[in-house]
């Protein structure tokens, strides 16, 4: 994570990379700031910049070995604790360590993610995830250890309000008697959730809610909004960037998805490709997290055509425009062709994410399926 894909905040970032410049960062610093403020994806930034063996004027460099390897959150002196629950695959003593890999990807796709966004990504809806003693005794025993490889050890501890009692006099020992290079990061939205002990150890940095401004830039840059849409989302969110991403993905996003998934489906099927190549060069300006959200429609309108198919349609939630044109389309999904289908549009997504050439990827994809479609 780069300070640039930290939105706004510029103010919070000036003083952080000042800091590191004078030499006084602070050990346990509270980045305390409202939901969609972006105090998890700064906490991120600032320590890829402090392990960062290149650092620029304002930034991160982005090349050298610490930094490739925060690019994936995988640095072996970056540690995260977080709050979790028993789940199905976790089915007692939960702590953090044990959901690494879920809380990776969770972050790498959205660092403005909220607390109910990772409940879900657990399946751990109706709990309450909380920080438990076990984390912080993995706390101790992490920051024992020597460094690695960069001079920081890094924890960031994310939504420190949820720590749990119990949990406390083992960090607050740790806070009070840091080994040496040591920085905690404590991520938090209310500070009077927050432990009374634990809040006066840490120097608390403070995140406004995302000037409009900034907002604006983001959400045209990432998903193409303009006009009236973009001062919809950019209003309605009141400088919550988890918000505009809820409003995106629930209104815009899954209308032109869904309009642009049957007129693609129709091309295919015709194979029209100058029609097709037009379409391709319309989807090629979204944006890569819009393309990546038309291709998990995609995926979704394939799985739920299948369940059609199998006499299952009344297990999918539709809605009645989206329910007419899966009855129309579920005949051309079958056993012949719902595998490689399926495998297909996964490729695409994966690497979109890898920055391939859409239009390319577009192409051969759209190619792919007009075969698929001819399987009876
Ligand atoms: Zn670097």
């Amino acid at each position: 994570m780069f300070f640039s894909e930290v939105i706004g905040q510029e103010f919070v970032k000036r003083s952080l990379i000042k800091s590191v410049k004078n030499n006084r960062v602070s050990h346990a610093q509270l980045f305390l700031g409202p939901e969609g403020s972006g105090n998890l994806a700064m906490a991120i930034a600032f320590a890829q910049y402090i392990s960062c063996e290149a650092k620029r004027e304002d930034d991160s460099c982005g090349e050298c070995p610490s930094c490739v390897k925060y690019k994936n959150i995988a640095h072996p002196d970056l540690h995260f604790i977080f709050p979790v629950a028993t789940n199905k695959e976790v089915t007692k003593n939960p702590r953090s360590d044990l959901f690494m890999e879920q809380w990776r990807t969770a972050i790498v796709e959205n660092p403005y993610m909220s607390l109910g966004q990772w409940h879900r990504h657990l399946g751990i809806e109706n709990k309450q995830a909380i920080i438990n003693a076990d984390d912080c005794n993995e706390i101790v025993k992490k920051l024992s250890l020597k460094t690695f490889e960069s001079e920081y050890k890094v924890m960031i501890i994310w939504k420190a309000e949820r720590l749990f009692h119990s949990a406390a006099p083992k960090l607050l020992k740790i806070l009070e008697e840091p080994p040496s290079k040591t920085l905690f990061l404590l991520i938090a939205e209310n500070s009077e959730q927050i432990i009374p002990t634990i809040l006066s150890r840490t120097q608390i940095v403070r995140f406004k809610k995302l000037d409009h401004k900034s907002l604006a830039a983001t959400l045209s840059s990432k998903f193409a909004l303009e006009g009236d849409k973009l001062n919809y989302v950019v209003k309605m969110s009141t400088g919550n960037y988890t918000e505009a991403l809820r409003l995106i993905d629930h209104s815009f996003i899954k209308e032109f998805n869904f309009v642009e998934f049957q007129k693609w489906m129709r091309l295919c099927f015709k194979r029209d490709i100058i029609k097709l190549i037009e379409w391709i060069d319309e989807v090629s300006k979204i944006g890569r997290e819009r393309q990546k959200s038309f291709i998990e429609h995609a995926l979704q309108m394939v799985r739920e055509c299948l369940m059609i198919n199998y006499g299952v349609g009344q297990l999918v939630v539709l809605t009645d425009e989206e329910r007419k044109f899966a009855n129309n389309f579920s005949p051309f999904i079958n056993n012949n062709n719902c595998v490689a289908m399926t495998e297909a549009l996964n490729k695409a997504y994966f690497n979109i994410g890898r920055n391939a050439n859409i239009r390319i990827l577009l192409l051969d994809l759209s190619i792919s399926i007009s075969e698929m479609l001819k399987k009876r």
